[in-house]
């Protein structure tokens, strides 16, 4: 077997799907199928441009629960402002749009089983107890990378936000029921924001908390189901999950191990969009392996590693890849989200909200991936 990828999310399939293509004998194992990922399925222009520009799919409309021209901004109860941008926002419904990743995947090639990695046995990967003998090992297996853990490249807790999520349907939501944008909360965190996202009959309501808020997520979460008249708000059941928020790896390949996605901390720190950076490391990490096949870089099925010489290459151009492609967003994204969530910038921030949608049409563009944060800050300064 040419690579084993363990987790089975956006970043494997797009991992799979290049390497499958490519003629690589590929087997994808996933502890957890079908997929239940708690998420917001927010696609921004830059993840439908990776969907299409680099792994060749389309969307069907069947996985697409709406698509909005723009996004408003509120704090608390108030309504600053709403923009649009060029790029639309299309909110998926995330169980459909993972299976649909996963089918393309299968249609490659490559083999997809149930199965948990549970570390590494010498040169071999360790799935329910079975050796497995590999080229290449994907972690593509989320925040609690066991890929990661066994290469010693977990991500620290205290880097981590926390995201919680409940999903209902627009009648029992007076005021969410004629939502036809991304709306984005301010005010029911000191640190951390929450959305409301429309999906056709449904809306997922949503609150993150930055890592190292220590302030009571579900009592805010439910301030906020309330001022958005959730009818039984106080009883809802409320879903929790982990997301990559601040530390991100800057070596996330090493030897024969490549970490892509959530795995390797690849969640932009500001908004925690994940899923578009999850599909672009997956690609860059089939494209690293495929660049060094005509260098005989790849290993004869039977053999695996995870620090000899034989994965330098391709671990190398992975790790020179993510920096300059994925990495200084994030860098950057770490920067305007510590000024956003601090005084006086948080109220200087709402004030300009408030008076005008410049600002958040510029954020359009970054999220877009047609801008970035640095370009964000110097045409605010120069009024643009
Ligand atoms: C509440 C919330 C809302 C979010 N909203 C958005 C949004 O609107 N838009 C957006 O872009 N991003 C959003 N994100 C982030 C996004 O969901 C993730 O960044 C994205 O799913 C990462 O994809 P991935 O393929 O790296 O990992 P995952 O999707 O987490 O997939 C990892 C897979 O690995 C499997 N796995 C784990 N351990 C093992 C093991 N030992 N062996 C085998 N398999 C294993 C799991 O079962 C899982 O299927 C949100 C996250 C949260 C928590």
């Amino acid at each position: 077997m040419d690579a084993l990828i363990v987790g089975a999310g956006p970043a494997g399939c797009a991992a799979a799907i290049l390497l499958a293509r490519a003629g690589r004998e590929v087997l994808m194992v996933d502890k957890a199928l079908p997929r239940d990922k708690l998420c917001g399925g927010l696609l921004s222009g830059r993840a439908l441009r990776l969907l299409r520009e680099r792994l060749g799919l389309e969307l069907p409309a069947s996985v697409v629960g709406e698509v909005c021209a723009g996004f408003e901004i509120c704090d608390g109860r108030e309504l600053l402002n709403s923009a649009e941008g060029e790029a639309p926002l299309t909110f998926v419904f995330r169980d459909r749009f993972d299976a649909f990743l996963l089918e393309a995947a299968r249609g490659a090639g490559c083999r997809v089983e149930p199965g948990r990695f549970e570390g590494l046995r010498g040169d071999a990967a360790v799935v329910d107890g079975r050796e497995l003998r590999c080229g290449r090992i994907v972690g593509a297996d989320g925040v609690f990378s066991a890929v990661g853990r066994a290469q010693g490249k977990s991500l620290p807790d205290r880097s981590l936000a926390v995201g919680l999520q409940v999903d209902v349907p627009r009648s029992a939501s007076p005021a969410l029921a004629g939502l036809h944008a991304a709306r984005i909360f301010f005010g029911y965190l000191r640190l951390g924001w929450g959305w409301a996202f429309p999906k056709g009959e449904r809306v997922s309501i949503g609150l993150g908390g930055m890592p190292g808020t220590k302030e009571d997520l579900a009592a805010a979460m439910r301030r906020l189901l309330a001022d958005c008249g959730v009818a039984g708000s106080q009883s809802l059941k409320l879903r929790g999950a982990k997301l990559p928020n601040a530390a991100f790896l800057r070596e996330p390949a090493a030897g024969q191990v490549l970490l892509c996605g959530d795995a390797a901390g690849f969640a932009e720190p500001l908004t925690g969009e994940g899923i578009a950076f999850a599909l672009h490391s997956g690609a860059l990490a089939a494209q690293s392996m495929l660049a060094g096949a005509g260098r005989k870089e790849f290993r004869p099925a039977g053999t695996c590693g995870t620090s000899d010489t034989a994965g330098a290459g391709c671990a190398a151009r992975y790790n020179a890849a993510c920096r300059s492609e994925i990495t200084p967003l994030f860098a950057q994204a770490l920067r305007a989200r510590n000024l956003l969530f601090r005084e006086p910038f948080r109220s200087l921030a709402m004030r300009r909200f408030r008076a005008g949608t410049g600002a958040m049409k510029r954020f359009l563009r970054v999220l877009s991936g047609e801008s970035d944060y640095r370009k964000f800050f110097s045409d605010s300064l120069l009024g643009r």
